[in-house]
């Protein structure tokens, strides 16, 4: 039995994601075209970023190779760099997945390039997958991650290019505003598709809050019979503005006018709301859980913990009972607990 599939066997798999999101606030790349150029700039902050994940509990380290395609390194003008930043992304992962004992999985993702209309994209696509597919079965990778995908077209040959390496495959799909794929598939029936034709877990990445993706990750469970995957942006997002990138914030100036990606912080869930969409997914039989785009160590903990888990970042998760106002513990100055009410 595979690494994946072992630890399926024993109960949920957590992939913390959002590299691009936490990396960019952090500043070390850019909002916009989003690509991880960080990975060759400043590795020591990618690997930092993994273990601060696996410390929050994730059971997978995900090699930081979203949007490390050849059509996105052209747009900035770096397509000379894209094994290097492959190659060395993989690396990255793999030291800290051997450090920590985690999961280590690639990464494939959306290639902004296909078209289900014109066939020679689809080779295009193809060549761009098995490139770096090719790099992380190098790297000795337990899985590769496929997501993003708002054409499940686009998923079925990502998923043909990771089998073909002989790689176990997550294959998870991105719906927008719309409620089937933007082939026009719906959920459920692509996600069925994409498990017969072999994936080994099947779901919905990214895009959608806790919120607005729950409802969807029912039906998906229901059609399927194999793994599910659920990993949502922790962003508040409604029925009228399911999507991260619909979310509005009326009142506030910003650029754009959408909050959308870099102005979203007062849209966004805090760790209680992401533990209870993971123990929510978890009851309706997900099996693979993360969150995506805006992800910090503490969302990721609050799902670890809705597991029942203990991650070593729980030695600091929150007890207010040593609070100086709002704590019970007998050694606090009664003066200054009385005082609470007043704060
Ligand atoms: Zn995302």
């Amino acid at each position: 039995m595979s690494r994946l599939h072992e630890h399926l066997s024993t109960g949920p798999v957590i992939c913390a994601e959002g590299y691009l999101f936490e990396l960019e606030r952090r500043g070390y790349l850019q909002a916009g075209a989003f690509v991880p150029e960080v990975v060759l700039e400043h590795p020591e902050m990618v690997a930092q970023l993994h273990r601060e994940f696996v410390h929050a509990g994730s059971d997978v380290v995900e090699a930081f190779t979203y949007y490390a395609h050849r059509e996105k390194l052209a747009l900035i003008g770096r397509e000379g760099d894209l094994e290097a930043i492959n190659r060395q992304a993989l690396q990255l992962a793999a030291d800290v997945a051997a450090e920590q004992s985690s999961l280590l999985a690639g990464n494939i993702c959306n290639s902004n390039v296909f078209d289900p209309a014109d066939p020679s994209s689809h080779d295009i696509v193809r060549a761009m997958f098995t490139e770096q597919v090719a790099w992380a079965a190098e790297a000795n990778v337990d899985f590769v991650i496929g997501e993003t995908f708002s054409y499940a077209q686009e998923a079925l040959i990502a998923l043909e290019v990771i089998k073909a390496a002989g790689l176990d495959a997550v294959i998870t799909l991105s719906i927008h505003r719309s409620v089937d794929t933007r082939d026009g598939w719906t959920v459920e029936e692509a996600c069925r598709r994409i498990e017969d034709a072999g994936a080994d877990v099947v779901g919905l990445n990214c895009i959608r809050g806790p919120r607005t993706m729950l409802p969807l990750i029912e039906r998906v469970r229901a059609a399927l019979s194999g793994p599910v995957a659920a990993l949502p942006v922790p962003y508040r997002t409604t029925e009228d503005e399911p999507t991260f990138q619909s979310l509005t914030d009326p009142g506030v100036d910003i650029p754009g006018d959408r909050p959308f990606p870099v102005a979203l912080d007062p849209l966004t869930c805090n760790r209680y709301e992401m533990g209870e969409f993971a123990a929510t997914a978890h009851a309706l039989g997900v099996d693979y859980l993360g969150v995506c785009c805006g992800a910090g160590p503490h969302h990721i903990r609050s799902v670890a913990e809705a597991l029942g888990r203990t991650p070593p970042g729980s030695r600091f998760t929150a007890d207010m009972s040593k609070h100086a106002y709002f704590g019970t513990d007998q050694q606090l100055k009664p003066g200054n607990r009385a005082f609470a009410t007043e704060l």
